[in-house]
């Protein structure tokens, strides 16, 4: 019998952390079928030789809930080996909403993801009500799989409309969204996804919905999760406390779910938070629980020019000139009396995420020919070579550029060491990409590709085997996603091959792809030769296949329902 597709003569890394292997892999309908030295003849022969073949990765922490309906690829996800994104991170979902709720949930989106307002205007095709009509809006339209959270801030504002980031919700509110959440579940939410964050806010400047959410709402609504025995809470609670791990160990022993907190990482202004981060969890695992702390593979870069800058929303002086119409900014900018405040506001020695340190903040692109001779240099180099203070220097630049200097930010990469250690933890859940969101200030469609090739290749921190397995079936173990994440007869066939020898991300660059040929950010990669879902070839030989195999994946509340009902 011959098979729709035969992988042949690749190194196989399947995912659970065993060594690799040489090995075939044969697919049909969709499904891998056998492994081993294939004998028999199929549709199409793909020559792996060389290569490795892993499981397809799983983009667990993406904001693709409006682009996945005018790009089915969620680029640039294909073109790092990822096969299944999910959606609805951080309390943000476009459903549930009826049709009065469609312009508070734009606001959300406008500023705690950074997504462009017109572009969310012309790219949504509103046209659901329930969680499940809209995964239903997206069946059969998609090249990669897709899944996704219910996000609170959506269910609240169904529920309480404007007074969700006005007040606490009355018992009878809170069984209301209860009822919301058991709906989504069972229509295929892989969890739910709340957001405390202090720092995030709707484009009008009132808070996220849920921000508003007593302890007694938030628990009642993770109930109905555990209620269900499915899905996962995702949390952000804002700056990293070491306090906030009594709250994950209530969460985790109250509901049995796994929880999910952002973030770990090292940064420069708390050096050794992630240590104690990772002490912290500890004995949460001990216990039987399970709170796995997000994490970036990719220093967190962000490229902003003072038109569109969030760099600085921690500096009250600073967010407060950055939310002036541009001409005022400007103005304000050449004044002396403000610089000072601005001086002295950079100069508070209250925690912020932001290092203060005029080394690490970068000139990337500088707007007039004649000032190519600061690409690259710091801030502190600019002010050296100019022979001024640096935020002068870095405020002048800027203006004399009418504001389209791009600047270059990143407040984390880390030492190696705390890198090694943290990659390596089994209590951290790798990526952290927040796809689809900050389009115009920084790209990690590569978190996978750059964990395979700088830290794997490059810095030796983990095995080859080890990354695979937090990319894929770690991740897919953690969702529910019962039939994905390894390469096992009977699995999905979603499948990344690549070369070890060169893969890896590049910098991100401007494309004007979105509705309206609105600029955003998107990522190539170097290396990664085909990315397939479903048995299908998406992505190969560095472009995309215009197939559209993705399926939507549904949480087992909604599988365990259909079950029942059979
Ligand atoms: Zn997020």
């Amino acid at each position: 019998m011959g098979y729709d597709l035969v992988i042949k003569g690749g190194r196989i890394y399947d995912g659970s952390g065993m060594p690799s292997y040489l090995s075939d892999i044969a697919v049909q309908n969709g499904r891998i079928v056998e492994i081993g030295r294939i004998q028999n003849g199929a549709a199409r022969t793909i020559d792996a030789g060389g290569l490795a073949v892993a499981p397809g990765f799983v983009d667990h922490h993406t904001h693709m809930d409006a682009q996945i309906f005018w790009d089915p690829y969620a680029t640039s996800e294909p073109q790092h080996g990822v096969t299944s994104i999910v959606m609805g991170n951080c309390g943000l979902t476009l459903a549930p909403a009826k049709p009065s709720d469609h312009d508070a949930l734009v606001k959300s989106f406008v500023r705690v993801e950074a997504m462009p307002r017109s572009v969310l205007e012309a790219g949504v095709p509103w046209g659901w009500e329930s969680f499940g009509e809209y995964l239903d809006a997206l069946e059969g339209k998609v090249g990669v799989n897709v899944g996704g959270l219910v996000g609170h801030i959506a269910v609240r504002q169904y529920v309480m409309g404007e007074e969700s980031v006005e007040r606490a919700a009355t018992t009878k509110e809170v069984e209301q969204m209860k009822r919301l959440v058991r709906e989504a579940m069972e229509s295929g939410a892989l969890g739910f996804s709340t957001n405390r964050n202090e720092r995030h806010m709707r484009e009008d400047l009132k808070p996220v919905g849920s921000r508003l959410a007593d302890d007694d709402e938030l628990f009642a609504l993770c109930q109905v999760l555990s209620e269900l025995n499915s899905g996962v809470i995702e949390t952000i609670l804002g700056r990293n406390k070491i306090e906030h791990f009594k709250f994950y160990d209530r969460l985790a022993r109250a509901t049995g779910r796994p929880v999910l907190w952002q973030s770990l990482q090292h940064r420069w202004v708390e050096p050794n938070l992630w240590r104690e981060q990772l002490d912290a969890v500890a004995p949460i695992f001990a216990d039987g629980y399970q709170a796995y702390g997000l994490s970036h593979t990719v220093p967190l870069v962000r490229h902003f020019t003072l038109k569109n800058c969030q760099v600085f929303d921690e500096f009250p002086v600073w967010k407060a000139l950055m939310f002036l119409p541009v001409e005022a900014r400007r103005e304000a900018f050449k004044d002396p009396a403000t610089r000072q405040k601005m001086r002295a506001d950079l100069a508070d020695p209250r925690p912020v995420n932001f290092h203060r340190n005029w080394n690490v903040l970068k000139v990337e692109k500088p707007a007039k020919a004649e000032n190519r001779k600061y690409a690259g240099k710091s801030i502190a180099e600019l002010a050296s070579m100019r022979g001024q203070d640096p935020l002068d220097a870095f405020l002048d630049l800027a203006l004399e550029e009418d504001l389209d200097t791009v600047f270059w930010n990143a407040n984390n990469g880390g030492d190696a060491d705390a890198m090694g250690e943290i990659l390596r933890s089994p209590y951290v859940l790798m990526g952290t990409s927040d796809a689809g969101a900050h389009v115009q200030f920084g790209a990690d469609f590569g978190y996978g590709t750059t964990l395979l090739g700088l830290w794997v290749r490059e810095r030796q921190l983990l095995t080859l085997e080890h990354a695979i397995h937090k990319l894929t079936f770690h991740v897919a173990s953690i969702f529910g996603l019962q039939d994905r994440g390894l390469l096992r007869p009977g699995y999905a066939a979603d499948i990344a091959i690549f070369d070890p020898k060169t893969v890896n991300a590049h910098e991100p660059e401007w494309a004007e792809d979105y509705p309206g040929k609105t600029k955003r950010l998107i990522q190539r990669s170097e290396g990664m030769h085909y990315t397939i879902v479903n048995g299908r070839p998406i992505y190969e030989d560095g472009r995309l296949t215009g197939d559209l195999p993705g399926r939507i994946l549904r949480g087992s509340a909604h599988r365990d329902r259909h079950a029942a009902a059979a």
